[in-house]
């Protein structure tokens, strides 16, 4: 392979596949609404093959928070929430979630006697002239905004108060000025189901929901495991919950538990699941095929659809595509890797463009993240699937977390390690001192943190992460 590989042009077919999956995703789950089927909310890790089994529509908040943060409307919906009694220190995902579930929405402010869009100068991108250069204003001496590319201010609007407008004009107006993202129009819940081997935020989240929607809320508690190995107590435990899930879920769809769909989608979020981890695999080459951060944009396929076999066909394609660029020592990283680190924690989705900008800057490509193939529930039969959802991030002792650490950061290469201290997730940050302290200490390499926030901009500060990148770079490079 080149030396530097060449930046590969456009979305590869397994981009577009997964693009299509998760859109796929909400509006199926919008017509199912509109035909008055029941539509679930669900927790990333709660185990999906058992709604699936049923065909029941589900969306996933966190993967909707991570998109409404995404899409810069993190802080407006996190401080609905805490308008409405919920205090700051929960989870960002939490109070997005809580505030979209209370019929917070996002607007597009309009002129009510013309109805036309009142567009916010501030937003577009710079007007380019037929050399691609940019255009400068002559009053102004500041680049020109790009007419096209400009977007309607927004404002907090609640879905209950249009809804109980009456029929016409006024009411059709206001309906269309929602701000047309997937994330904005993902319909009420009918039924929650919550795991808590994510966290516990995710349980008083869920009963939250439950109870202002007066909906029923399925619940399968995955405590935390002190012990590297799952014994078969704790299996018995969350197996008695799937059997007491599968009643629940028959009540709510009005059918019979499908032991034929139930094995098929188990089928697929197996093959979803080995696919997921060839793709994440790819980092180990070096340099490597692909930016560590396309990752983090994978990861609503594997959040929002592990068992439908149209992900699995994605993910497959998308190993194929890298395949090929490894062929063609090309890659998605669109600068020269000098410097390979494993990103600790979820990143600040408000903040992508300035997360990046400095790893592109000192060429750091980011060629291991934990919270990738944590999605990666490989199993065989029920017993194996009670132990594969065990698994996760937040709920294996420090022994197994440490291991999991110097595992990816050997298999992958990495120079160093840039750890997110994550105001939103107390668990995650919580206990990251000290396995920080332990994985670096074992693998003698250099390590930064930051302090940032998965969807709440208001808790990241760019200059502080500039520095902190720097200084990693610095202390890798004396290491040459
Ligand atoms: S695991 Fe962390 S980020 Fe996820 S819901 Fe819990 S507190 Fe929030």
């Amino acid at each position: 392979m080149a030396e530097e590989a060449k930046k590969k042009k456009g979305p590869s077919p397994g981009v577009l596949a997964l693009r299509k999956v998760v859109d796929d995703v909400y509006e199926e789950a919008r017509q199912a609404k509109k035909r008055g089927e029941p539509v679930g909310w669900s927790s990333s890790k709660f185990p999906c093959e058992l709604a699936a089994a049923f065909d029941l529509h589900v969306v996933y908040p966190e993967n909707q928070a991570a998109g409404i943060a995404a899409n810069r409307n993190g802080e407006m919906l996190c401080t609905a929430a805490e308008d409405i009694g919920y205090d700051n220190d929960i989870c960002g995902y939490a109070r997005i979630s809580l505030a979209y579930a209370a019929g917070y929405r996002v607007g597009r402010k309009f002129d009510p006697e013309t109805g036309e869009f009142i567009i916010d100068p501030a937003s577009g991108k710079p007007l380019k002239d037929e050399n691609g250069n940019v255009v400068i204003d002559e009053e102004t001496g500041k680049p020109k905004k790009d007419p096209k590319t400009q977007t309607p201010y927004e404002e907090l609007v609640n879905i209950n108060d249009i809804e109980a407008l009456p029929d016409g004009e006024e009411k059709e107006r206001r309906l269309n000025a929602l701000k047309p993202i997937r994330q904005n129009l993902m319909p009420a819940p009918d039924f929650v189901l919550c795991c808590n081997n994510i966290c516990n935020c995710m349980t008083k989240w869920y009963e939250n929901i439950a109870r202002m929607h007066n909906i029923p809320l399925i619940m399968i508690d995955i405590p935390y495991n002190n012990d590297v190995d799952v014994d078969d107590s704790k299996v018995a435990y969350v197996r008695a919950q799937f059997d007491a899930a599968i009643k629940q879920l028959e009540k709510i769809s009005g059918r019979k538990f499908d032991q034929k769909k139930f094995d098929e989608a188990c089928h697929n979020a197996n093959r979803t699941a080995k696919a997921w981890l060839k793709v994440c695999d790819y980092l180990q080459y070096k340099p490597s095929p692909m930016s560590g951060f396309d990752l983090f944009n994978h990861m609503a396929d594997v959040v929002t659809a592990r068992a439908k076999v149209e992900t699995a066909e994605a993910f497959e394609l998308l190993a194929q595509d890298l395949e090929q660029n490894i062929k063609d020592g090309t890659s998605t990283l669109p600068f020269e890797e000098k410097k390979r680190v494993m990103f600790e924690g979820i990143p600040c989705w408000p903040k992508l463009p300035a997360l990046f900008k400095p790893l592109k800057e000192n060429g750091i490509n980011v060629t291991a993240v934990v919270y990738a193939p944590a999605f990666g529930f490989v199993f065989d039969g029920l017993d194996e699937m009670a132990k594969a959802y065990y698994k996760a991030p937040n709920s294996v002792c420090i022994e197994q977390g440490v291991a999991w650490r110097e595992g990816i950061c050997r298999d992958n290469k990495v120079d160093g390690v840039l750890v997110h201290y994550n105001r939103s997730c107390k668990p995650w940050s919580g206990y990251m001192a000290e396995m920080q302290r332990r994985f670096t200490d074992d693998l003698g390499i250099p390590c930064a943190g930051f302090d940032g926030d998965q969807a709440d901009p208001r808790n990241f500060n760019a200059a502080q992460y500039e520095t902190r990148v720097q200084g990693l770079m610095e202390a890798m490079t004396a290491k040459d």
